[in-house]
Protein backbone atom coordinates (compact mmCIF):
# COMPACT_ATOMS: atom_id res chain seq x y z
CA UNK A 1 0.00 0.00 0.00
CA UNK A 2 1.59 3.14 -1.47
CA UNK A 3 1.48 6.64 0.54
CA UNK A 4 -0.28 9.13 -1.81
CA UNK A 5 0.34 12.97 -1.36
CA UNK A 6 -1.78 14.14 -3.70
CA UNK A 7 -4.42 11.92 -2.27
CA UNK A 8 -3.68 12.99 0.92
CA UNK A 9 -4.43 16.61 0.33
CA UNK A 10 -6.88 16.01 -1.79
CA UNK A 11 -9.11 14.45 1.06
CA UNK A 12 -8.24 17.21 3.52
CA UNK A 13 -9.03 19.99 0.71
CA UNK A 14 -12.60 17.71 0.68
CA UNK A 15 -12.78 17.83 4.62
CA UNK A 16 -11.92 21.49 4.74
CA UNK A 17 -14.88 22.12 1.82
CA UNK A 18 -17.25 20.23 3.94
CA UNK A 19 -16.31 21.09 7.11
CA UNK A 20 -16.20 25.07 5.62
CA UNK A 21 -20.27 24.28 4.30
CA UNK A 22 -21.58 22.69 7.44
CA UNK A 23 -20.56 25.21 9.12
CA UNK A 24 -21.93 27.95 7.02
CA UNK A 25 -24.98 25.96 7.11
CA UNK A 26 -25.00 25.68 10.87
CA UNK A 27 -24.24 29.95 11.10
CA UNK A 28 -27.20 30.35 8.27
CA UNK A 29 -29.70 28.48 10.13
CA UNK A 30 -28.59 30.12 13.47
CA UNK A 31 -29.41 33.21 12.48
CA UNK A 32 -32.60 32.60 11.03
CA UNK A 33 -33.33 30.81 13.74
CA UNK A 34 -32.76 34.25 16.00
CA UNK A 35 -34.67 35.87 14.02
CA UNK A 36 -38.28 33.84 13.88
CA UNK A 37 -37.14 33.23 18.03
CA UNK A 38 -37.04 37.06 18.40
CA UNK A 39 -39.47 37.90 16.49
CA UNK A 40 -41.74 36.42 19.02
CA UNK A 41 -40.23 38.07 22.20
CA UNK A 42 -39.69 41.52 20.95
CA UNK A 43 -41.86 44.61 19.18
CA UNK A 44 -38.90 46.53 19.12
CA UNK A 45 -37.68 46.46 15.72
CA UNK A 46 -33.85 47.36 16.87
CA UNK A 47 -34.23 44.85 19.54
CA UNK A 48 -34.98 42.20 16.80
CA UNK A 49 -31.58 44.00 14.31
CA UNK A 50 -29.45 43.69 17.92
CA UNK A 51 -30.42 39.88 18.43
CA UNK A 52 -29.62 38.68 14.78
CA UNK A 53 -26.54 40.86 14.58
CA UNK A 54 -24.64 39.55 17.50
CA UNK A 55 -25.50 35.85 16.37
CA UNK A 56 -24.72 36.70 13.08
CA UNK A 57 -20.79 38.49 13.90
CA UNK A 58 -20.05 36.29 17.50
CA UNK A 59 -21.72 33.13 16.03
CA UNK A 60 -21.74 30.72 18.50
CA UNK A 61 -20.29 32.91 21.56
CA UNK A 62 -23.59 34.85 20.37
CA UNK A 63 -26.08 32.53 20.19
CA UNK A 64 -24.93 31.98 23.50
CA UNK A 65 -24.93 36.19 24.87
CA UNK A 66 -28.68 35.82 23.08
CA UNK A 67 -29.98 32.95 25.12
CA UNK A 68 -28.78 34.95 28.28
CA UNK A 69 -30.14 38.09 27.29
CA UNK A 70 -33.00 37.24 25.50
CA UNK A 71 -36.57 38.39 26.67
CA UNK A 72 -37.65 35.02 28.91
CA UNK A 73 -41.35 35.26 28.29
CA UNK A 74 -42.63 35.30 24.34
CA UNK A 75 -45.28 38.20 23.20
CA UNK A 76 -48.01 34.99 23.15
CA UNK A 77 -47.21 34.21 26.58
CA UNK A 78 -47.22 37.70 28.06
CA UNK A 79 -50.34 38.07 26.46
CA UNK A 80 -51.98 35.21 28.37
CA UNK A 81 -50.52 36.40 31.16
CA UNK A 82 -51.61 39.74 31.06
CA UNK A 83 -55.05 38.11 30.07
CA UNK A 84 -55.04 35.90 33.32
CA UNK A 85 -54.15 38.48 35.68
CA UNK A 86 -56.92 40.87 34.20
CA UNK A 87 -59.79 37.98 34.43
CA UNK A 88 -58.16 37.74 37.95
CA UNK A 89 -58.36 41.38 39.01
CA UNK A 90 -62.17 42.13 37.79
CA UNK A 91 -63.32 39.18 39.85
CA UNK A 92 -61.66 40.46 42.96
CA UNK A 93 -62.99 44.17 42.46
CA UNK A 94 -66.78 42.20 41.56
CA UNK A 95 -66.96 40.37 44.43
CA UNK A 96 -65.97 42.71 46.76
CA UNK A 97 -66.72 46.06 46.12
CA UNK A 98 -69.54 48.17 47.61
CA UNK A 99 -72.65 49.06 44.53
CA UNK A 100 -73.24 52.06 46.60
CA UNK A 101 -69.53 53.59 46.68
CA UNK A 102 -67.37 51.49 44.63
CA UNK A 103 -65.02 50.62 47.60
CA UNK A 104 -63.48 47.65 48.68
CA UNK A 105 -65.50 45.74 51.11
CA UNK A 106 -65.63 42.00 53.20
CA UNK A 107 -67.46 39.35 52.56
CA UNK A 108 -68.66 39.62 56.33
CA UNK A 109 -69.61 42.87 56.25
CA UNK A 110 -74.05 43.57 56.82
CA UNK A 111 -72.96 47.37 56.03
CA UNK A 112 -70.65 49.66 54.05
CA UNK A 113 -69.00 52.00 56.65
CA UNK A 114 -68.23 54.20 53.93
CA UNK A 115 -71.70 55.03 52.89
CA UNK A 116 -73.88 52.75 54.57
CA UNK A 117 -75.26 50.77 52.11
CA UNK A 118 -76.88 47.79 53.21
CA UNK A 119 -74.93 45.03 52.24
CA UNK A 120 -76.00 41.52 53.52
CA UNK A 121 -78.96 40.72 56.51
CA UNK A 122 -79.07 38.56 59.58
CA UNK A 123 -81.33 35.39 59.57
CA UNK A 124 -83.79 36.75 62.51
CA UNK A 125 -83.82 33.07 63.98
CA UNK A 126 -80.20 31.78 63.59
CA UNK A 127 -78.60 35.61 62.84
CA UNK A 128 -75.95 33.99 60.32
CA UNK A 129 -75.69 36.50 57.19
CA UNK A 130 -78.17 36.30 54.11
CA UNK A 131 -77.87 37.90 50.83
CA UNK A 132 -80.22 41.05 50.26
CA UNK A 133 -82.96 39.41 48.00
CA UNK A 134 -83.03 36.03 49.27
CA UNK A 135 -86.72 35.32 51.37
CA UNK A 136 -84.92 32.27 52.63
CA UNK A 137 -82.07 31.25 55.10
CA UNK A 138 -80.51 29.26 53.63
CA UNK A 139 -78.69 27.69 56.88
CA UNK A 140 -81.80 26.69 59.25
CA UNK A 141 -84.27 26.84 56.81
CA UNK A 142 -86.86 29.73 58.14
CA UNK A 143 -88.48 32.72 55.78
CA UNK A 144 -87.27 36.36 55.74
CA UNK A 145 -89.08 38.65 57.88
CA UNK A 146 -92.25 39.49 56.09
CA UNK A 147 -92.54 36.40 54.13
CA UNK A 148 -94.85 34.66 56.82
CA UNK A 149 -97.32 36.05 59.64
CA UNK A 150 -96.73 33.62 62.21
CA UNK A 151 -93.03 33.01 61.95
CA UNK A 152 -92.44 37.11 63.22
CA UNK A 153 -91.21 37.55 66.56
CA UNK A 154 -92.65 40.30 68.70
CA UNK A 155 -90.55 42.40 67.64
CA UNK A 156 -91.24 42.93 64.62
CA UNK A 157 -94.52 42.59 64.70
CA UNK A 158 -94.36 45.69 66.75
CA UNK A 159 -92.38 47.28 64.35
CA UNK A 160 -95.28 46.62 61.62
CA UNK A 161 -97.84 48.44 63.39
CA UNK A 162 -95.36 51.42 64.40
CA UNK A 163 -95.87 53.19 61.33
CA UNK A 164 -99.71 53.50 61.86
CA UNK A 165 -99.94 56.00 64.33
CA UNK A 166 -98.02 58.44 62.43
CA UNK A 167 -100.14 58.08 59.78
CA UNK A 168 -103.03 58.68 61.90
CA UNK A 169 -101.28 61.82 63.21
CA UNK A 170 -100.29 62.93 59.79
CA UNK A 171 -104.48 62.97 58.33
CA UNK A 172 -105.35 64.52 61.71
CA UNK A 173 -104.21 67.85 60.49
CA UNK A 174 -105.90 67.50 56.94
CA UNK A 175 -109.08 66.00 58.69
CA UNK A 176 -109.57 69.54 61.05
CA UNK A 177 -108.47 71.59 58.07
ZN1 LIG B 1 -70.26 51.92 50.15
ZN1 LIG C 1 -81.31 31.16 59.69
Amino acid sequence: MSFDPTSLSNFMLFLAAWGGAFIAALWLSLVIWTYRDIRQRARDPLARILAVLVVAVLFLPGILIYLILRPSRTLEEDYQHSLEEEALLQSIEESLQCPGCSRRIRETWIVCPNCHTKLKKNCHHCNKLMELPWNLCPYCGSPAPGMRRENLTLDEALRQFAPEPESEKEASPSEAA
